[in-house]
């Protein structure tokens, strides 16, 4: 069988864009671990956050936010988010407020929020509540399902290792077998610039750079489900309720080749000693740690859309760490490119995103 639209890759960067082409033709999407989201997509903060990422990918949140909120009965929960900082980080404090849209507020109103904020360190806090918790397992089944509903096929375990092209058609071989595409699409995350070279298209510099993890029992057995995201002035630290318990990420975005990414203690440690004294509740067990790699094109904004010397391969691609928040109107873009609609999205931005920028 000859298919419309081969996929490689199971994360949300794949399913998503699955479930828009599975509208316009068949659709085989393959994932060379045995389960979808198993890399960057099985280990994000799950944040939607309208004023984060680069002005193009601003946009590309604010025009899934409707989505978000809605499809399939919505995948959103109310979050907040604040950032918090000492004495001496006045200016990035600055830049935090205006980039993000928030409203400063005084620090006995931040601990009225977060009691555990230690009032001897913080100087300068600032909220918003337009940030929710997205749902990431439930948005992944509903691309799932709908990929399936559309007789799309999804194979697990099915790490390709093999494409040529020949007479307008793409040969995919993965795992010993050989499937037929008219469009290959690139949603290999971490591995996408790997992809191109074995398609023999030029790859676009992505830098993976790795970002950790630290589970703890909720300080001081507070109830922090209501609390909201607090991040420390300049992304230095971040800490965020997760099912009763408390995440902190030092932030880090240090460069690692594609891999299966695990959390460095060292940066952890050095992480957590920046959170420390801007709280009262001494850090004394971790629970689980881990790490994902949040793939960036050289200039941090994602990559959507045919390449240039080759039509029939499709970038989607440099996510970073907006891959969920943005997944509905990028995927609505690669379909609206894919089948010639207009873009919903304004020219210069389709333009902005295009794969063609680095030409
Ligand atoms: C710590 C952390 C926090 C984050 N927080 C947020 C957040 O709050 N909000 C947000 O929106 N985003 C967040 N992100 C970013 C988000 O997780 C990523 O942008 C997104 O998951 C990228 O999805 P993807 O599908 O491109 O990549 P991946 O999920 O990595 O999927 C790519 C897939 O391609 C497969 N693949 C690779 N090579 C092959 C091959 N040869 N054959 C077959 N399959 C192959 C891989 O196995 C992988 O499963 C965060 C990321 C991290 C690491």
């Amino acid at each position: 069988m000859i298919h419309d639209f081969l996929i490689i890759g199971g994360g949300i960067a794949g399913v998503s864009t699955g479930a828009e082409l599975s509208r316009l033709g068949s659709v085989l999407l393959l994932e060379a671990e045995d389960a979808l989201a198993y890399h960057a997509s099985g280990r994000s903060a799950a944040l939607f956050e309208a004023h984060y990422g680069h002005p193009v990918t601003i946009e590309l949140n604010k025009a899934s936010h409707a989505f978000h909120m809605t499809a399939n009965g919505g995948v959103l929960s109310p979050r907040g988010l604040m950032f918090v900082a000492s004495a001496t980080q006045a200016d990035s404090f600055a830049q935090d407020v205006a980039l993000m849209h928030l409203d400063e507020i005084s620090p006995d109103d931040a601990r009225a929020m977060v009691p555990i904020l230690n009032p001897s360190h913080l100087a300068m806090a600032a909220y918003h509540g337009a940030a929710w918790d997205i749902d990431t397992d439930r948005l992944l089944q509903n691309y799932v399902r709908a990929i399936r509903d559309n007789q799309g096929e999804i194979r697990n375990g099915a790490k390709v290792t093999g494409i040529t092209r020949a007479s307008g058609l793409w040969q995919v071989t993965a795992t010993g077998q050989t499937h037929e595409a008219r469009v290959l699409v690139n949603a290999a995350g971490a591995w996408a610039d790997h992809i191109a070279a074995l398609a023999g298209v030029h790859p676009l510099g992505l830098k993976p750079l790795r970002r950790s993890m630290a589970r703890m029992p909720a300080p001081g057995g507070h109830d922090v489900r209501r609390w909201p995201m607090v991040i420390g002035s300049g992304e230095s630290w971040y800490a965020k309720p997760d099912a009763g318990a408390w995440l902190v990420s030092p932030a880090e975005e240090d460069p690692a080749e594609p891999h299966d990414a695990w959390a460095d203690d060292l940066v952890l440690a050095e992480g957590i000693a920046r959170y420390q004294p801007f709280v009262t509740e001494e850090v004394t067990r971790i629970t689980a740690t881990w790490a994902g790699l949040r793939t960036f094109a050289p200039d941090r904004c994602l990559v959507l859309g045919p390449a240039p010397d080759t039509p029939d391969f499709v970038w989607v691609a440099g996510q970073g760490g907006y891959g969920f928040q943005t997944a509905p109107a990028a995927a609505r873009l690669v379909g609206d490119l894919l089948s010639g609609r207009t873009p919903e999205l304004a020219p210069d931005t389709v333009a902005r995103l295009g794969p063609a920028r680095f030409a």
